[in-house]
């Protein structure tokens, strides 16, 4: 079968796209429809044309692999100027979600049909790019204007009813053909209005839209490059001509096409796609139904893991040993719900549903029947082994028993039940009812069967999974280790904290080490570095001042001090010049000497020995990819998506410079250097290729 079809019936012909799975604008399909349309409009009998699409969706847009190369011709714009020029009318009857290339088609149609509840929009923003077949053109000439450039620079899916105007008709589904048709026959010798005959006009208020959400931009989307080449195209629309405004159209396409942050941002477009993919475990694999979830533990974590199962509408029993512990984690549920009801994120109604999935217990005989159990008790290997000890005990045949640890090796938890293979890591980030990571852990002897129903019960519960195997801090936490021991020595080296978190602020990063430490609360590494001494015992200068701070009481945000001080109730730091006396202290102590040091070093040697730890997690197929790392960056901790992730930023700026730099670290910062500043293996071989982090397989 072909992917756009057409058949002529009572004068009408209707061009159907069939492109699967999702009507990507693939070369195939853009010489289909000018194949159509030319028939069509070359058939005597035919008087007008709707153009819809067989499958669920209208289309889905550009065929993002065909970015990279691969023939081109003819290129959408030549498909929609063949449409808007049609003599006879086009109808575009969007059965389905219509989004980036496949909206602009519509846009380029005369009129446009669609159905109750359906959502479109122009989401190129998010791959760094704007939209280049006419959309920043025509959508501002169809719709609101203020409403077009808001669709365009935010990227988000639409309503249909919300941009009501856009459409003819919004219909039922079973009525959508029929009423296509019927407004096809009526269009027959009427003046075909084509968006491209529409005229636009400046105006102060237009001037003062742009201005505006230029300043909204620079703050929700700092430091992105597309958005404001966005709001330049639309302008255009109201400053040139319809031929001149596409011409500049394409002109700012380009200048978004060819940026780093275009190429970072659609590496993160299939990097996000990849992690879901298990290779190594074969597709028939069957999964485990998870009707009923268990979680060990309602504080912190165990309350916010806990909220994502209700959302997805499973019922869920906390277990807590003491009544008081567990009505305290229930409240504090009950809180979280009514404060998202405050917002207007909720319904009454839906906290209700909520919190009557959600039950509590002392005792684990009532966790019998579920087929799900997250432990999120202290993170100390007896009490860990204690509860899979007693959950081994009480859990059906087949339960899943999940591990919530941040640092605890999982095959020792997993050792402690008879049933290993059904032992795996679910390590959720804080707060665990908004962070979308999810790393999935698998121990040694972790079942084929449990991986895959953790992956997609991942995406149930609205998280982005990844799989990772077993180390210190598994992949996020070992890489944010090394990055949290650079901004602590730089201190003592005489940087002071505001200006690392500044310049980490202004890599992209939502906000730097130090505060990022005392929002997470600095007891927190404390204590993961009093268990790991080992680790640390020939570096005395390893976080010295955080761990002078923790035994003052200065544990973070949650103490009112830290590294910074809070005012009550305030989240904002207030810088605390204690903190560098305590530093300058400590660096004499220590004999390191402190001196100017550049921007550039203080960047460097925060990110680059985390790629260089990246790069080691990777070679010990503790990721399974590189862009797996890029996922767990941007999701767990914020890293840009406009650098794609720590591995893509370095495949960016080249692997050899990485490496020079690591190098140039490695000599001049003495014994320190020689210690923690040593070059990957991966690195070193990667870089020697010419090669790139991507791709890489261990
Ligand atoms: P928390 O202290 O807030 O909560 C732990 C809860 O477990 C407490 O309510 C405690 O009463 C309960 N508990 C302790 N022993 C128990 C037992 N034997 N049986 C039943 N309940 C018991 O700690 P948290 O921050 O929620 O951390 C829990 C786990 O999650 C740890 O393994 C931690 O490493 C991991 N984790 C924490 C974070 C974080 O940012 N806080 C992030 C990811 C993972």
């Amino acid at each position: 079968m072909s992917v756009v079809n057409h058949v002529v019936n009572e004068n009408i012909c209707v061009i159907s796209m069939a492109n699967k799975p999702v009507n990507a604008l693939s070369k195939a399909i853009r010489v289909g429809v000018i194949d159509a349309m030319t028939s069509a409009i070359n058939n005597d009998s035919v008087e007008a044309i709707v153009i819809t699409s067989e499958l669920a969706l209208f289309s889905a847009g550009a065929d993002i692999s065909e970015f990279s190369g691969g023939d081109l011709s003819p290129m959408l714009p030549e498909v929609l100027s063949v449409i808007e020029n049609s003599p006879k009318p086009v109808v575009a009857a969007v059965n389905g979600g219509a989004f980036g290339g496949g909206l602009e088609l519509a846009l380029a149609c005369h009129y446009r049909v669609t159905v109750k509840h359906n959502k479109v929009g122009l989401p190129e923003v998010h791959l760094g790019i704007l939209p280049g077949a006419g959309g920043t053109q025509r959508l501002p000439r169809l719709i609101e204007p203020a409403k077009a450039l808001q669709m365009i620079v935010s990227g988000a899916p639409t309503p249909v009813k919300s941009i009501s105007e856009l459409f003819v008709e919004i219909v039922d589904a079973g009525d959508l053909l029929a009423t296509a048709i019927k407004i096809a026959k009526h269009s027959v010798g009427k003046t075909i209005p084509a968006a491209n005959l529409i005229e636009l006009s400046q105006s102060a208020e237009i001037e003062a839209l742009f201005e505006q959400t230029r300043q909204q931009i620079n703050v929700k989307m700092r430091g992105f490059f597309a958005p404001n080449k966005c709001i330049d195209a639309v302008k255009a629309a109201f400053e040139l001509s319809f031929e001149d405004g596409l011409k500049r159209e394409g002109e700012l396409f380009m200048d978004c096409m060819k940026t780093p942050q275009a190429r970072a941002q659609q590496h993160f477009f299939f990097a996000e796609r990849a992690a879901g993919s298990l290779p190594k475990i074969a597709k028939d694999t069957p999964t485990r139904d998870i009707q009923k979830v268990a979680i060990i533990g309602a504080g912190t974590m165990g309350g916010g893991i806990a909220m994502n199962f209700a959302n997805a509408g499973i019922p869920v029993v906390l277990l807590e040993l003491e009544q008081v512990a567990l009505d305290k984690g229930l409240a504090l549920i009950r809180k979280n719900y009514e404060n998202s009801a405050k917002k207007g994120k909720l319904s009454q109604e839906q906290v209700e549903q909520c919190m009557a999935l959600l039950t509590g217990t002392t005792t684990y005989d009532d966790l019998s029947d579920v087929d799900l159990v997250i432990e999120a008790v202290f993170e100390k290997m007896s009490v860990k082994k204690q509860v899979f000890e007693a959950l081994d005990k009480v859990c059906k045949p087949g339960a899943i028993l999940a591990s919530n640890t941040s640092t605890l090796d999982l095959d020792e938890i997993a050792a402690s039940v008879s049933r290993p293979q059904d032992v795996i890591g679910l390590h959720f980030f804080s707060p665990a009812n908004v962070m979308k990571l999810l790393e999935i852990v698998q121990g040694a002897k972790t079942a084929d069967d449990v991986i895959k129903t953790a992956m997609q019960l991942a995406k149930k519960i609205k998280k982005v999974g990844v799989l990772v195997g077993v180390c210190f801090g598994f992949v996020g936490n070992r890489m944010i280790e090394v990055y949290g021991r650079e901004a602590n020595r730089l201190i003592l080296e005489g940087a002071t904290p505001e200006r690392i978190d500044k310049l980490i602020f202004d890599f992209g990063l939502p906000m730097g080490p130090f505060t990022m430490a005392d929002m997470a609360g600095l007891d927190i590494g404390y204590f993961v570095r009093q268990s790991r001494k080992e680790f640390i015992a020939h570096d005395p200068s390893y976080c010295t001042v955080a761990d002078e701070l923790v035994e003052a009481g200065r544990v973070g945000l949650k103490a009112g001090k830290g590294v910074y001080l809070y005012e009550q109730g305030s989240r904002k730091p207030i810088s605390d010049p204690q903190v560098m006396e305590i530093a300058n202290r400590k660096a004499k102590e220590l004999g390191i000497k402190q001196r100017d040091i550049s921007d550039q070093e203080i960047v460097e040697r925060c990110i680059f020995p985390l790629i260089n730890e990246g790069a080691n997690i990777l070679q010990e197929g503790i990721a399974q990819r590189s862009s797996d790392i890029d996922v767990i960056y941007v999701y767990g901790y914020g890293f840009p998506v406009y650098r794609g992730g720590p591995m893509q930023y370095a495949d960016e700026i080249g692997l050899e410079q990485i490496l020079a730099r690591m190098k140039h670290y490695e000599k001049s910062l003495g014994e320190y250097g020689k210690h923690w500043f040593t070059p990957s293996p991966l690195l070193v071989e990667l870089a020697g290729k010419n090669k790139k982090f991507a791709g890489y397989k261990a």
